[in-house]
């Protein structure tokens, strides 16, 4: 696959493309506002506030033939470079940019203009918006401002940008490929797992043909440990919360555990991890330093508390 991270000149080609997409998005929407537009590992995106409004699938090639206007036009990409007070005044009505210029350290800040379209950006980017025009929209989705729950959700629409057409239509083509590989779609079609609502989001039941590849998956596993000297223990998936406040866990890792459940006079938790019990048993006898180390191991159930969609 393409490394848009890594590869530098595709990291600024993309870079450059999201400011593409937010100039159309603004030619199409006038209120729309602007968060970040960052490069990751599928291409880049950006963050929009459309106000009222929500991107549908529908929207995406009106977007993109915006896009490719943009691009034709060839505008030249401008760098501007403007003192912090001259940045505040510049975006005075925009919530999201008086953020970021506020985030940034005194001395010279940079601004990017092309053809009607400016925004604050450190850069860098390609010379011109027609370097970019070999782009394809993917997908879009909602995303929490600053990744807070609490936080209004913004529009985010992926994209991927490529020096050459043969090189955007290869990528579109493993794209496609990998769909075909996807494991929601396989697991029910090769009966490996199941979802039920009834039995709750994000909980899978294991079929007969994946238990089987989970069965051979642990023996492996397992006697590979044995090889290497462990030995295997069982432990309960529930903890006392007092064990995980001396593990640590409760301090620093609680919101992404289950709640507790208060019983009698104490309270337990479903495990994050199951070294703390490993821990325990350990110290329940006296070991010389001749019998170290102590390889103790498990295939154990461990449980998180992770927002809806962090598992796909
Ligand atoms: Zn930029």
């Amino acid at each position: 696959m393409s490394d848009f991270l890594n590869d530098k000149d595709l990291n600024t080609l993309n870079h450059s493309c999201a400011h593409v997409l937010a100039q159309a998005v603004k030619h199409l929407y006038p209120q729309a506002k602007f968060w970040v537009g960052p490069v990751v590992e599928e291409g880049f995106y950006y963050d929009i506030d459309l106000g009222d409004q929500t991107i549908s699938d529908d929207d995406l090639p009106k977007i993109e033939k915006e896009m490719k206007k943009i691009c034709k036009d060839g505008k030249r990409i401008v760098r501007h470079e403007v003192s912090k007070e001259e940045a505040l005044e510049e975006f005075k009505d925009d919530e999201y940019k008086l953020d970021l210029i506020n985030g940034l350290e005194d001395g010279t800040i940079t601004t990017y203009s092309q053809g009607d379209f400016t925004d604050l950006c450190r850069g860098p980017h390609v010379e011109t918006v027609k370097l970019c025009k070999n782009f394809k929209l993917i997908k879009h989705s909602g995303a929490y401002w600053k990744g807070d729950k609490n936080n209004k959700v913004l529009q985010r629409i992926y994209g991927v940008c490529f020096p050459t057409k043969e090189e955007l239509e290869a990528h579109l083509q493993l794209l496609e490929e990998a769909k075909e590989r996807d494991h929601r779609r396989l697991g029910k079609e090769l009966g490996i797992f199941m979802f039920a609502d009834i039995v709750g989001k994000g909980l899978p039941m294991w079929l007969p043909n994946g238990f089987t590849v989970r069965r051979l998956l642990s023996d492996y596993i397992m006697n590979k440990e044995l090889e290497l000297g462990y030995e295997h223990v069982m432990t309960p998936s529930l903890g006392n919360v007092k064990l995980y406040k001396k593990s640590g866990h409760w301090a620093h890792y609680k919101d992404d555990m289950f709640p507790a459940m208060e019983l009698d006079d104490e309270a337990y938790v479903l495990r994050p991890m199951n070294c703390p019990h490993h821990m325990v048993m350990y110290k329940s006898t006296l070991h010389s330093y001749r019998d170290l180390p102590v390889r103790i191991a498990e295939i154990a159930n461990d449980f998180r508390f992770e927002a809806s969609g962090a598992l796909t």
